[in-house]
């Protein structure tokens, strides 16, 4: 394939804005047969997602190939809920473009600014599409005034809905000056036209606009607007596309999904502005030996890198999903993981249409395939060519914020939970699962409420295992206050022999309380090199327990300072223990925090509710650092502490009458003030 003619999109949106239809329509509008409705991950929860369900989302898979003027598409499922941030996050890993839906009523909402921000880190470039202006009180011009305010972005029109008698006709294209109507029956080409007499000067206004902002960056177009010439159209593509590559600007589209108006221009859009392969910086990870930091362009002649970014696992085996950077990926190929440090056999290639798969040879840079036959990679791995070792960097899994206890409910099961629950933490690196031999229970972590619920109905629907469950609680953590010491030695017979092991560690808080615990060597240290991997191990383990509620510790560095050695008795398992007891010691007259997560959050709400809200937030001891006025709307952002959020999304409901949105993103954590510990139960263990 030429990799000029290759586009791997997503498209984003909040809930609602319509992600789902505009999805459909493109495929539908591509000549792509997808009639395929069976709805293999949106397992129904709340009643958006029921809806979902039952309308059948037509990508069932996490990718689906589309074709549109000798282009392909590559069109990857994002999902929408910011529960599934992680999900967010590894797709926007193997997009190299996004399409922006928004509604033409309601403008940025809560979920698309968080989306935006994930994108915005990666440098994504991306297009608007204005959808839904066929609603009353749509207004184009308005929602991209919003995605300029809210997202901080730089939009600009290059179409026009096309209004008559109040009702949406078609859409007028700025730089072309002509028009597109609605199709006149579902399927049939919508009719070109000239612009109407009444929305001329609208559209020399807004190419105006276009060609001083593209005057910016190009010459050519600087001077023709200079000289009052007429800029052709062909000049302003060119422009457009070099400034939404550079991220500088967001062409805007708009149309109404529903009523199939404006999709043609959106897939034209989406070939003339969005990035192929090429177009793109070369993907970057490091070498597994030393850490080296190393670079993979999409050549096909380079060694294989390949980033698998979804697991789905079915009856016939589990199905990866990867975007191959650099090589080329044949049926056969034994591949390397450097994870696991392990070959992985790729024994089948697909390209994937929506519900269907055709088998591949082979794959090439910038295309996205599924392939079956790797045992024990999980999302988030690197397969390469094994004498040219890559890992593509990882992905940063926030940590969970939530956790549940869970059994099964027919002791029979227990076998069978183990391997789904197993599985589901192969497909999501945001879902922890760990069992306690001791109780015969499972603690389970994610991201919020709802991703917990999705893992449940999985478990009862896809897996048929019930399972009995505790209330959520959130995820806490212990966290030292100042550094300690501690040593411990390890003097025995075992089996006979004489071992021998003696540990000096400190142990000393990292200042963003983030992500877990770190182990480090003290350049002199002299615990052997041949025990040190798994000393860090046992060290790592023993600190899943924190010393005051047993909660895992964070944040901290666990440098081992000292030691002995006496080559003739040293053991590994005297060393483990041995580290294991000095971590113990460490930690016994530490003082800890307890820590609690805290959540970003970003509330809109017609104007006459958000007191009602207000006040509800503070008795959830938020803090509010943003009030702004939007018309008759208001914004609320600020942080607050997860643990007075359970069942927030109906109450925000209830308060509003159903008309608040509302999104809420981990934002680290923070000391429990010891006068709250009782009233949550936690009292000195
Ligand atoms: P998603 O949640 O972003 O996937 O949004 P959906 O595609 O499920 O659409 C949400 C609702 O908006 C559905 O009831 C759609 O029928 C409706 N909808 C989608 N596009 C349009 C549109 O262009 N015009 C109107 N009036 N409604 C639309
Ligand atoms: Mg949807």
């Amino acid at each position: 394939m030429q990799l000029e003619r290759l586009r791997n999109i997503g498209v984003v949106a909040h809930i609602d804005a319509g992600k789902t239809t505009v999805s459909e329509r493109l495929l539908f509008e591509s000549g792509v047969e997808h009639r395929i409705g069976q709805v293999d991950e949106g397992t129904a929860v709340m009643d958006w997602m029921a809806e979902e369900r039952e309308r059948g989302i037509t990508i069932t898979s996490a990718a689906t190939t589309l074709p549109w003027r000798e282009h392909s598409i590559n069109l990857i499922d994002t999902p929408g809920h910011v529960d599934f941030g992680i999900e967010v996050e590894r797709c926007v890993r193997v997009l190299d473009g996004a399409v922006l839906v928004v509604d033409a009523v309601a403008g940025v909402q809560a979920q698309t600014e968080t989306v935006w921000r994930q994108l915005a880190r990666h440098h994504m470039p991306a297009l608007v599409f204005v959808n839904k202006c066929d609603r009353v009180g749509a207004d184009f011009l308005a929602a991209l005034e919003s995605v300029r305010r809210r997202l901080g972005a730089r939009p600009v029109a290059v179409q026009l809905p096309l209004m008559e008698d109040g009702g949406l006709r078609g859409v007028v294209d700025v730089i072309e000056r002509r028009a597109w109507l609605a199709p006149p029956a579902e399927g049939e080409p919508a009719p070109e036209v000239d612009v109407p007499a009444h929305l001329a000067d609208d559209v020399t206004l807004l190419r105006a606009e276009l060609v001083e902002v593209l005057s910016e960056t190009d010459d050519g177009i600087l001077a023709a607007a200079l000289e009052e010439r007429e800029v052709a159209p062909e000049a302003l593509r060119a422009a457009l596309r070099a400034r939404t590559l550079d991220g500088s600007l967001l062409p805007a589209l708009c149309g109404a999904a529903l009523r199939h108006v404006g999709i043609p221009r959106l897939l034209d859009a989406i070939v003339d502005w969005l990035p192929s392969p090429l177009d793109v910086p070369p993907v970057r990870g490091r070498s597994p030996e030393d850490g080296a930091p190393l670079e993979r362009a999409p050549d096909p002649e380079g060694p294989l890198c390949a980033y698998l970014f979804k697991l789905q696992a079915e009856a016939s085996g589990d199905l990866f999903f990867l975007r191959v950077y650099s090589g080329r990926l044949a049926q056969g190929a034994s591949t390397w993981n450097p994870r696991l440090r392990r070959h992985e056999r790729v024994t089948r290639l697909y390209r994937v249409h929506s519900g269907a798969r055709t088998a591949l040879e082979v794959a090439g840079p910038g295309e996205i395939v599924a392939v079956h036959g790797p045992k024990q990679s999980v999302t988030g791995d690197t397969l390469c060519d094994p004498a040219h070792p890559i890992l593509l960097e990882g992905l940063v899994a926030a940590e969970p914020v939530l956790s549940l206890v869970a059994e099964p409910a027919n002791t029979a099961d227990r076998d069978k939970l183990r391997a789904a629950l197993a599985r589901l933490a192969r497909e999501d690196p945001s879902f922890h699962q760990v069992e306690d031999e001791s109780t015969g229970q499972w603690t389970l972590s994610g991201m919020g409420e709802l991703h917990l619920e999705v893992v449940l109905h999985r478990l009862r629907d896809e897996f048929r295992v019930e399972a009995r469950t505790g209330a959520p609680r959130v995820a806490y953590r212990e966290a030292l206050r100042a550094t300690s010491r501690g040593a411990a030695r390890v003097e025995r017979v075992l089996g006979g022999k004489e071992v021998f092991g003696a540990v000096e560690l400190e142990v000393e808080p990292r200042p963003e309380h983030s992500a877990g615990v770190e182990v480090v060597w003290a350049p002199d240290c002299p615990v052997p090199q041949a025990f040190r991997a798994a000393v860090a191990e046992a060290l790592v383990g023993a600190a899943q327990v924190g010393p005051r509620f047993g909660f895992p510790l964070a944040g901290a560095t666990l440098r081992v300072v000292g030691g002995e050695s006496h080559p003739r008795l040293d053991a590994e398992v005297g060393f483990t223990q041995a580290a294991v007891g000095a971590l113990r010691k460490a930690l016994e007259s530490a003082r800890v925090d307890l820590l609690e997560p805290l959540m970003a959050f970003t509330i809109d709400a017609p104007a006459e509710f958000s007191s009602g809200i207000l006040a509800d937030l503070n008795a959830r001891k938020a803090a509010v650092d943003r009030v702004e006025a939007r018309g008759g709307q208001r914004e609320l952002g600020g942080t607050v502490p997860l643990f007075h959020m359970f069942g927030y999304a109906t109450a925000v409901r209830s308060l509003s009458q159903g008309r608040a949105g509302f999104a809420m993103t981990p934002a680290g954590h923070r000391a429990v003030p010891e006068a709250e510990l009782e009233a949550r139960g936690l009292t000195w263990g």
